[in-house]
Parts: structure tokens; C-alpha cells; sequence
């Protein structure tokens, strides 16, 4: 069993600005990045995506692959020790804190590792429908987010099409009309879930329509690898009557999946699943388990508040750490050594003798940040 100060569940933009901040400050970060972990490769959802455009220092845009690939190699590069295994058990009841991986997590087998501290950003999956063509055009003209992909050139003055009935759906078709010719909103029920100032703002809107009991059952388009969607088939579930109409995008928002299933019952999660964080921070129900990323954010949900969440619970874990070192050491100990909080390793290896007097530059850095 190895014993880490601070481990990482997860390999988004949240988990790797973690490492990079965790690294830099020679914390020795530990990241289980996930073996396809609830079915995404490590480096999380945008590894599922082609061009991000909206990412800040890529006047270009950059594939999304390479952006995870890059967050990777930064957090390497300061020294984060990355594990390509997925945690699937977890005992958050006490320090230090103890995690299972995946094949390994029985009753008798021993955790994996134990950390002080965990920054939990395993993210959350876009819901899916499973509806015929859904794969070949999935990034084809079927997205999850129309913040992200909205802008894009496939989508500029045609028909574009929203599934959903709640507040994201309102927001994301209302959101496309900026692109789009005109956006339909197709609800399965006969109203709205929207709140009632967003539902009228919906229905007054001019590029708008939403069509009730209406339901979309296949994806249909242009041939090849590369083909884009053309068509969405359309069924009313009163009448049963079916047509096929011109569709240039389809964007879901019927929500998504949170990936916190392990963290049940030790960190309170909301009604949808979602870690509770008090906010503005990282701090969960449990001192020293922090969480960032989209699986505390259900509002956001981007790259970049991804990155600054996972930037937050960095420098939150640096504190919680110095902090309960200074808890540890015996107050005595403490007044003996002539109030240093230099460790006996580190006195010793720097040759400075237990009693000498504190500096700024023999503390660990991270007890430099002057921010904690
Ligand atoms: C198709 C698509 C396109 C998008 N385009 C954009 C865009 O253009 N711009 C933008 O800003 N945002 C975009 N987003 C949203 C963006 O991808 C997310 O907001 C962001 O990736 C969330 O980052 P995260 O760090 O919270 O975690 P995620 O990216 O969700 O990554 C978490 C990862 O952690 C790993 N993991 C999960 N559970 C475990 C476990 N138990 N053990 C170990 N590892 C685990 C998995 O690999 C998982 O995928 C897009 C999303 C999608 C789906």
C-alpha cells in the first residue's frame, strides 16, 4: 500500500490543473487518471471532441485530444505520478484516506493507496439517447453543448433542433439562435419543466418553435466517416404520426450523469447526484476531500471553469495540508525546536540543526504560497 500527501481521482482539465499546481508546489501529487473510466478515455470528455475553440491561448482553436495530451505532459513535467487505473472504492471515514482501484476492491484486498488529502474531478458523461444514427453523427452535427459547439461553421444559418424540456434546454436553444436559421425544441411531454420566466422567454422568442409530444427516433445523413447529419425523423407520441424534417444539428440537453457513484454515502452529493462544494470554494462535507470540475458544477460546465475549480482545490488541499501538519506537531515539540515547522527529514537533510531558527527558504514551498 503506498501512502501519497495528496491524490487526484480523475484526468480532465480540472484534475490536471490540480497536478500542475500540486506538482509545482512539490506536494508529489498522485493521479489516478482512469482505464476508461464510466466509458471515457483518460483526459475526460474532451477527448471526445475535435476543435476547442473557446479555450484561452489558442487564437486557432486546438484539438481536444491534444489539449488533454498537453495537460498531461505539463503535469509530468513537474513531477505528478500519473496511474492509468480507475478507482472504484473509496473509504473517506478517516484519515488517512483510503482508495481501491478497479479488479482490486474486494472486502479483503488491501487500498491501493491512502492520501492525506483527495481532489476528487472525475467529471460528469452528457446524457445520450441511444437513437439510430447517434453514433455516426455524433460531432457530426450531434453535440451536448451548444456553448461549445454552437459557433461552429457546420451550424451557420440552418435549422438546428434541441432535445429537452428543462432550463438547459431553453438556455441552449435560446443560446443557438445566434446561429442557427431558425431552432425547434422538441418536448416529449406537453409543457415545459423551464422555470416560467425562462419557459416565456422561450415560446416569445421569433426563431424559436417548440413542438410538444414530439419526440426525435433517428439521425439521418451524408455517407462516410466524415458525413455530416442532414435530416432528423420526428414522431408525435399522441397521433403516432411520423415526418422527416431538414436538421443541420441536434443538441441534447436531457442532462447529465455526474460521476460520483463510488463517493455515495462519504460526500454529500445534491439531488441530481452532484458533489456539494461550499461556494466559491472546493471544500466538500468531508475536510480534505476537495472536488472540481463538472463533478460539482452544473451550471458551467467548461473547460476553463473546470481548469480554475481544479486551480482552487489545489491551492485549498496545499492549505489543508500545511495546516494539519502544524495540528501534528506537539506544541511542546514545537516550542523546543524554536517554533520550526521544518520537518526533522528536511531539517536533517539540509544540515540545519532542529533548534535553528525558521527562514522563509527552508520552509517547503508550499508553505511559501502567500496565498495560504
Ligand atoms: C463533446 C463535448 C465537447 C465539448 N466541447 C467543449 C468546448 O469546446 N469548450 C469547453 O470549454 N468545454 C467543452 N466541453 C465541456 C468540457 O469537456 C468539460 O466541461 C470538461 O472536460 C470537464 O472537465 P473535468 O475536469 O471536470 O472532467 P472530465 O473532462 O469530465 O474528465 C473526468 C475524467 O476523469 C476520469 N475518471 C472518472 N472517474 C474516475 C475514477 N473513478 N477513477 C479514475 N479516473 C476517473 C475519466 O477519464 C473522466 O472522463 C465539451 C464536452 C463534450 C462532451
Amino acid at each position: 500500500m503506498v501512502h501519497s500527501k495528496v491524490v487526484i481521482i480523475g484526468s480532465g482539465p480540472a484534475a490536471h490543473t490540480a497536478a500542475i499546481y500540486l506538482s509545482r508546489a512539490e506536494l508529489k501529487p498522485v493521479m489516478y487518471e482512469g482505464m476508461l473510466a464510466g466509458g471515457t478515455a483518460a483526459g475526460g470528455q474532451l477527448t471526445t471532441t475535435t476543435d476547442i475553440e473557446n479555450f484561452p491561448g489558442f487564437p486557432k482553436g486546438i484539438g481536444g485530444g491534444e489539449l488533454m495530451d498537453d495537460m498531461r505532459k505539463q503535469s509530468e513535467r513537474f513531477g505528478t505520478e500519473i496511474i492509468t487505473e480507475t478507482i472504484s472504492r473509496v473509504d473517506l471515514s478517516q484519515r488517512p484516506f483510503k482508495l481501491w482501484k478497479e479488479w482490486s476492491d474486494g472486502e479483503n484486498d488491501e487500498p491501493a493507496h491512502t492520501a492525506d488529502a483527495v481532489i476528487i474531478a472525475t467529471g460528469a458523461n452528457a446524457r445520450r439517447l441511444d437513437l439510430p444514427g447517434e453514433s455516426q453523427y455524433w460531432q457530426n452535427g450531434i453535440s451536448a453543448c451548444a456553448v461549445c459547439d454552437g459557433a461552429v461553421p457546420i451550424f451557420r444559418n440552418k435549422p438546428l433542433y434541441v432535445i429537452g424540456g428543462g432550463d438547459s434546454a431553453a438556455e441552449e436553444a435560446m443560446f443557438l439562435t445566434k446561429y442557427g436559421s431558425h431552432v425547434v425544441v422538441l418536448v416529449r411531454k406537453d409543457k415545459l419543466r423551464a422555470s416560467k420566466a425562462m419557459a416565456k422567454r422561450l415560446l416569445a422568442n421569433p426563431k424559436v418553435t417548440v413542438r410538444f409530444n414530439t419526440v426525435a427516433t433517428q439521425v439521418l445523413g451524408e455517407e462516410g466517416p466524415r458525413g455530416l447529419m442532414t435530416h432528423l425523423k420526428l414522431k408525435n407520441v399522441v397521433s403516432g404520426e411520423e415526418e422527416t424534417v431538414d436538421a443541420n444539428g441536434l443538441f441534447y440537453a436531457v442532462g447529465h450523469d455526474p460521476a460520483t457513484a463510488l463517493f455515495k454515502g462519504q460526500v454529500e452529493l445534491d439531488s441530481e447526484q452532484y458533489i456539494v462544494t461550499q461556494p466559491g470554494t472546493s471544500y466538500t462535507s468531508v475536510p480534505g476531500v476537495f472536488a472540481a470540475g463538472d463533478v460539482q458544477d452544473k451550471r458551467y460546465r467548461q473547460a476553463i471553469t473546470s481548469a480554475g475549480s481544479g486551480c482552487i482545490a489545489a491551492l485549498e488541499a496545499e492549505k489543508f495540508l500545511a495546516e494539519h501538519e502544524d495540528s501534528e506537531e506537539t506544541p511542546a515539540a514545537a516550542t523546543e525546536a524554536g517554533q520550526s515547522k521544518i520537518e526533522p527529514a528536511a531539517a536533517e537533510q539540509n544540515g540545519q540543526a532542529a533548534k535553528e531558527k525558521p527562514t522563509d527558504s527552508a520552509a517547503p514551498e508550499y508553505r511559501q504560497n502567500p496565498l495560504l
